[in-house]
């Protein structure tokens, strides 16, 4: 039949456009359309049915299009987001909580990622941070040093020496171990105030979470945040309002110590903290990078407190929220979302995804064993699928960035 072979021939067309590249252009389907109403035209077939079934396949086409970005679009900008402690289990909890509704869970690319330290078959976020943040394995407990305790170069470091902009958003002290790691190099991870030093020599345009004691009231008598500012920093503290904040370099403690938790009122940190980091490290033209960690997850599962680890998955989700509005907008920005490793050893024993109900239990006081989820979005994303090395992280950052160790 000439109607179904006109009919098949431009749906294959179009097919074959989008699968060809997930950009379309405005061209290529005017001269696709053009071509098919002439083809109509000089077989006078009525073919009205068909166009109606054609349009409405070639717009759900389209609006697919829209919101898968292009595989060969360049990073420019990545956007990693860490969820201390999060497991399958804490991810799934969150969905169920959320009824179904969840940013991460939404990316296109999933895998998997295997956290064990060189020391250990169960990691702690020193040793996680590292590996992630530098590509080698180190002992628990190391931040940035491998296991001759010598310093690695992270992914941040690299960032910066080729022009990027940087920084991080986490809501714990910006010396914890995980963002530690990304600009820090200690032999361990309770050395904060030598880690909150060593922020000074890094130099990230913009660090957002807590620890201002670190920083302020430390044993050796530096004020560094006097020497931040004389650094040409702009510094912000529990009571300023992220959003003021657009531009130059920010260095924001937003506790003295530890931020409290989000069911205690620590409100929109982390989310306004991710708005106010992309609103800045975007002013630079060749890209930057950013680590976004939610940091109490793991707490919750240290505590074994179901309702405090579900709350603080949803409070990082959003952040994901942002992060993932902000990349689709942008077209050439890779965002990842994983974790360092388990927390607690927990399993969803009752829910109720229409109703938001979910409930569990840990097995555990610590970390545990196993393989993490990595979930990504943009340009390059499809390297992060599958079963991977916690290292394998960075390397695969490296190259999306297409930068030299
Ligand atoms: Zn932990």
């Amino acid at each position: 039949m000439c109607e179904n072979d006109t009919y098949v021939n431009f749906v294959a067309k179009v097919g074959a456009a989008l699968a060809k590249s997930n950009r379309i252009t405005i061209e290529g389907l005017t001269l696709c359309t053009i071509r098919f109403i002439k083809s109509i035209l000089m077989q006078k077939f009525k073919l009205c049915s068909y166009w109606v079934l054609a349009t409405m396949l070639l717009m759900s086409a389209l609006a697919h299009a829209q919101q898968r970005p292009s595989k060969h679009a360049k990073v420019k900008n990545i956007i990693l987001m860490i969820g201390d402690g999060m497991g399958a289990a804490q991810v799934f909890a969150a969905y169920t909580a959320q009824k179904g509704q969840l940013h991460m869970t939404n990316f296109p690319v999933t895998g998997f990622s295997l956290t064990q330290s060189a020391s250990h078959y169960i990691t702690d976020s020193g040793a996680g941070g590292t590996a992630i943040a530098t590509g080698t394995r180190t002992y628990n407990g190391a931040i940035g040093v491998d296991m001759n305790k010598q310093p690695l170069t992270s992914i941040l470091e690299i960032a910066k020496q080729n022009g990027l902009a940087t920084g991080f958003v986490v809501s714990c002290a910006v010396t914890h171990a995980t963002p530690a790691a990304f600009y820090a190099h200690q032999g361990s991870r309770a050395q904060d105030e030598d880690i909150a030093a060593d922020l000074l020599k890094t130099q990230p345009d913009v660090a957002i979470g807590g620890g201002y004691k670190f920083f302020a009231h430390r044993k050796d008598g530096r004020n560094l945040i006097e020497e931040l500012k004389q650094m040409n920093y702009q510094i912000a503290d529990s009571t300023a309002d992220l959003s003021r904040y657009t531009s130059g370099k920010l260095v924001a403690l937003m506790a003295y110590g530890h931020p409290v938790k989000v069911s205690a009122g620590r409100g929109e940190l982390l989310a306004k903290g991710t708005q106010t980091a992309l609103n800045i490290l975007s002013q630079n033209r060749k890209g930057f990078f950013l680590m976004v960690e939610g940091s109490q997850i793991d707490w919750g599962g240290h505590d074994n407190d179901f309702d405090y680890m579900l709350q603080e998955t949803i409070d990082f989700d959003k952040a994901v929220g942002i992060a993932l509005e902000f990349a689709k907008k942008n077209g050439n920005t890779l965002v990842i979302v994983t974790a360092d490793h388990e927390t607690g050893g927990l399993a969803l024993t009752e829910g109720n995804i229409a109703e938001g109900k979910v409930g569990g239990k840990f097995i555990s006081k610590d970390h545990t064993a196993v393989m993490v989820p990595v979930f990504a979005y943009g340009p390059g994303a499809e390297a992060f699928a599958g079963v991977q090395l916690n290292t394998d992280l960075f390397k695969k950052m490296l190259n999306a960035y297409r930068f030299k160790k």
